[in-house]
């Protein structure tokens, strides 16, 4: 075979000891604790002739075995022979304490720790390449980043703004992106209307945070940042998208509101043939397909097309968003094989190989 080395810049490993006790609510403890609850769940409703409802608890219940792990390796264990040998994961930490009352077994300074001990491991050092994750307003949170990078050589930072921070929050403005740009690490950003929120936070506000137009601010002060929005806009802004188009006539105002047509526009610069309006190209804005694209038949030809921009091929990574995945029909060896052959090999190998080892400061853009 080809000397194809996977960069998979998106999969996740936390466990039910980084999730706050008394997530998602009391009431639904049983449903969290007990993943045999899910799965009797899912036999009933097949029974009384639910099937769709059937289907999905299953592939709940194979997520819930996955949050229920205690220990970050296991997961890894499961991910790995989804590959071909030589692959590559970004780990993608979660700062969990904003969601839910409860104690947390495991805090964040030994999520970290778990993560680099697996780095460290020669089982797993040729496969993980680990980042740190924040939670601006904790105390000490800045000093947690720099001793990830500085002690557990950790390659890049994760944000999830909708947990409960703005992406211009002053802890990370004046302390943490500075470090990452001196170190020349990338950071890593949720962003699609989806997702879990932290609970002192509106939906409004949630989802303002959580946007493509929230990093401007960061773009702007940090020009040579790398800076991955994660999830391409997410699942929802590609159905509308796909669904209903955007208004030729409302300018940039109308495309930056889909996440994904934002996105684009962002990373490729936009002028409006009519009006002259244009849209600012960020030359080191990013984007990943993780989750969204595992909605495959229905959005791949998009994708297929969006990269014959030449600007946005250089800055789409690959990536899964596992073990999220586990609740969507196609695993992710099914995704990884269609989307190789429906890109063909040279595009692949140009998002999945190239354009994450640009984006993790391996090497020079092409
Ligand atoms: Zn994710």
């Amino acid at each position: 075979m080809s000397g194809l080395r996977i960069t998979n810049c998106h999969v996740h490993t936390f466990t039910s000891r980084h999730v706050p006790s008394l997530f998602p609510h009391p009431l639904a403890i049983p449903f969290v604790r007990i993943p045999g609850l899910v799965r009797a769940l899912a036999f009933l409703a097949r029974a009384i002739g639910q099937h769709p409802w059937g289907d999905w608890l299953d592939r709940l219940y194979q997520m819930q075995i996955e949050t229920n792990e205690t220990r970050q390796a296991k997961i890894l264990d499961r991910l790995i022979p989804q590959y071909p040998a030589a692959t590559r994961f970004v780990v993608l930490p979660m700062a969990l304490q904003s969601l839910a009352p409860g104690r947390i077994a495991d805090p964040l300074p030994r999520q970290h720790d778990e993560l680099a001990a697996i780095a460290r491991d020669p089982a797993y050092a040729a496969h993980v390449i680990p980042f740190a994750t924040i939670y601006p307003d904790a105390p000490g949170a800045a000093d947690e980043v720099r001793r990830c990078i500085d002690e557990l050589g950790f390659r890049g930072l994760k944000l999830y703004p909708r947990l409960g921070y703005p992406p211009d929050h002053p802890v990370l403005m004046e302390e943490v992106y500075p470090l990452m740009a001196e170190r020349n690490l990338p950071v890593i950003s949720h962003c699609s209307r989806g997702g879990v929120t932290g609970r002192q936070l509106t939906a409004a506000k949630a989802e303002r945070w959580s946007s493509p137009q929230a990093f401007v601010p960061v773009l702007e002060a940090f020009p040579d940042l790398r800076v991955c929005l994660a999830h391409f806009g997410g699942e929802g802004d590609w159905r509308a998208y796909v669904e209903a188009g955007v208004n030729p006539r409302g300018g940039v105002q109308a495309r930056q509101a889909n996440w994904q047509v934002a996105i684009r526009d962002m990373i490729t610069g936009w002028t409006d043939p009519e009006t002259g309006e244009t849209q600012k190209a960020y030359g080191n804005l990013w984007t990943d397909i993780s989750y969204t694209l595992f909605h495959f038949e229905d959005f791949v030809p998009f994708l297929q097309v969006f990269l014959r921009n030449e600007t946005l091929a250089g800055r789409v990574l690959f990536g899964s968003d596992y073990y999220m995945t586990r609740q969507e029909v196609l695993s992710e060896r099914a995704v990884c094989f269609r989307l190789r052959v429906a890109l063909g090999e040279e595009m692949f190998a140009r998002i999945a190989q190239t354009n994450p080892e640009v984006w993790l400061g391996e090497r020079a853009a092409p």
